[in-house]
């Protein structure tokens, strides 16, 4: 079946190289529009067609806050005027320490509306990081939320580009630093009138930067472009994607500073839809409250951020009113979020692959004509998949040599990734050269697809067990050992084996106040894994370290347990 699919021009086969696509030749040129695609267009497009439309924000002072998209243009167009009077000149990153606020959408538009580069930096990441990303994008001006002042004060004679900090606050709120050369926000735009005509750029042209979080060696900068940020959120906006309408309220809890918010900050506006900021209040009651009082009806996020949301619904016995489809990506989806999502509450989840330096969405699982009519356990098993690519993504796997895999579902291998809003290279050319011969960029997971173009991933490559030459997925695992109803978070890595190399060790968080064996857990996995994949050992932890994204870490978990010895490897 896969080799017919692949002959019918369904397998990766099908793809001609690229030299014979681009044809050098004598060609007749298209008559349309060379409009290039410009994101403060899309800010000017809301302003004029859904002028109206509401953004509430939980401001970090505590308030909701309520404005308009035409509100929020003329203050973005203040605050482009103004940092064009500081002197900002295109393509210089101009960076951002920042919760989800309005705030922060302003500035967003406001320094991609002076040509300059938007440059988000995870203010999770250790104070090491942010220094070494702001130096290498050399930031002239860092915006910040006043919850990150103390971070900078630690920081602020290592930035050795930075001249100012411009603090998302009003003069009310600003706070007390020894920090010198601190801007106040509301001030700086106030001084503006917003007659500020945008500063147009080639759709080629840098628009925004973010730094991958880089478990190994320092981050790498992947560096958008007005063009590939446009596409990603058309691409995965159809109706077979995350298909916004101007009637949907977006409670937008995946952060700004997390590749574009999976692009909400632009499909919100562009669709005028509703857009709701949570602040820095990601948790369970806060997260509740905003989708019940805003009345959302769509919203996306890691699977942490929902595994908090359910375990308070269920403490509590609530009942979503208006949620309709939620989006989850960053990891992979357990089957208990998915479950309780659509069977108790009646959300439509949707799962999402991808990675910062594919703009990120790469794959969205929505069932195909057909699969819809399957009975739901069949269903579930589609759904835990991380989707098909969106169109014009192209996508293969590839074995050790680099050689293409056949479509079936079962052969695994490299994921591999083409098209125009996939990185080509990092930010100064660091880490070299990340394509192969024909332009796929190595995702660096390890991935199934089947048949009908679902990919599976089954683990980072580095995270893969290596067992007696055969590969053990350590996302299956975990995700099956999540759903015991004593388990909050679950993690396997390979630990050494005598015998066949590596062998998996299950690390496991009880939930609050439970207890729960090793035999329990062993007892739980019995005839939901293959007998060769179950854990050598269980073990538990109070605590999981996460990555600065909500992943879980791995590194961590590798070093804290390097001198377990398994007991079948004694
Ligand atoms: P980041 O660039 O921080 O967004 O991380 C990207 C990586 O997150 C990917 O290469 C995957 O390893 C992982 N990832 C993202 N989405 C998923 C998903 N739905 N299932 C499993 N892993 C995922």
């Amino acid at each position: 079946m896969a080799g017919l699919l692949g002959f019918l021009g369904r397998g990766p086969e099908r793809h001609a190289p690229d030299a014979a696509r681009g044809d050098k030749g004598p060609f007749l040129e298209g008559l349309m529009q060379d409009v290039p695609l410009s994101i403060p267009d899309i800010l000017d497009h809301a302003a004029c067609f859904h002028g109206a439309r509401e953004m509430v924000t939980r401001t970090l002072e505590g308030p909701i806050h309520r404005t308009t998209y035409a509100d929020l243009h003329l203050r973005a167009r203040k605050c482009a005027q103004a940092l064009k009077r500081l002197g900002v000149k295109p393509g210089e990153r101009i960076a951002t320490l920042a919760w989800n606020t309005y705030r922060h959408f302003e500035a967003w538009y406001g320094i991609i509306g002076t040509g300059a580069v938007c440059h988000t930096i995870n203010p999770r990441l250790f104070e090491d990081q942010i220094v070494y990303i702001s130096n290498h994008a050399e930031n002239p001006y860092i915006f910040t939320d006043t919850t990150f002042v103390p971070i900078l004060e630690k920081i602020a004679d290592r930035l050795d580009s930075a001249k100012a900090f411009i603090v998302l606050a009003d003069r009310a709120h600003m706070p007390k630093s020894k920090l010198k050369n601190l801007i106040c926000y509301e001030d700086m735009i106030a001084a503006e009138d917003g007659r500020f005509n945008w500063v147009r750029m080639p759709e080629t042209a840098a628009a925004g930067l973010c730094y991958t979080s880089g478990t190994t060696g320092n981050p790498k900068g992947v560096l958008y472009s007005h063009r590939s940020n446009i596409l990603m959120y058309l691409a995965s906006g159809v109706g077979d994607g995350i298909s916004l309408h101007s009637s949907d309220t977006i409670l937008a809890v995946v952060p700004m500073f997390h590749a574009n918010s999976w692009g909400l900050v632009y499909s919100a506006p562009s669709n005028g839809a509703k857009l709701v900021l949570p602040g820095m209040k990601l948790d369970g009651p806060s997260v509740y409250e905003l989708l019940e009082t805003e009345k959302v009806t769509f919203t996306a996020a890691v699977p942490t951020v929902w595994l908090m949301l359910l375990q308070h619904l269920e403490a509590n016995n609530l009942k979503l009113s208006t949620l309709k489809r939620v989006v989850i990506g960053g990891s992979a989806v357990p089957r208990r979020i998915l479950e309780a999502f659509e069977d108790n509450y009646g959300v439509e989840v949707i799962h999402a692959w991808g990675m910062t330096e594919t703009s990120p969405i790469g794959t969205l699982c929505v069932l195909k004509a057909g699969q819809t009519d399957l009975p739901r356990a069949e269903q579930v098993k589609i759904k835990l998949k991380q989707g098909r690519p969106i169109f014009p993504v192209q996508l293969k796997i590839v074995d050790d040599e680099g050689k293409a895999l056949p479509h079936d579902g079962k052969a695994f291998g490299r994921l591999m990734i083409k098209g125009p809003f996939i990185a080509k290279a990092y930010f100064k050319g660091e880490g070299g050269d990340p394509l192969d011969a024909d332009g796929y960029f190595d995702t660096g997971d390890v991935a199934t697809i089947d048949g009908e173009g679902f990919i599976q991933i089954t683990d980072r490559a580095k995270d893969v067990i290596k067992s007696g030459g055969e590969w053990i997925s350590s996302i299956e695992i975990e995700n099956i050992a999540v759903g015991h109803p004593k388990v909050a978070e679950a993690a396997v890595i390979g630990l050494y084996h005598p015998k066949w190399d590596e062998r998996p060790l299950l690390i496991i968080v009880p939930k609050a106040g439970e207890s729960v064996t090793r035999e329990e857990i062993l007892a739980y996995l019995e005839g939901k894994i293959a007998k060769w994949w179950m854990p050598d050992d269980v073990v538990f932890i109070e605590e999981m370290p996460h990555t600065a994204t909500g992943k879980i870490q791995k590194t961590a978990l590798r070093e804290m347990f390097k001198d377990h010895v398994l007991p079948t490897a004694k």
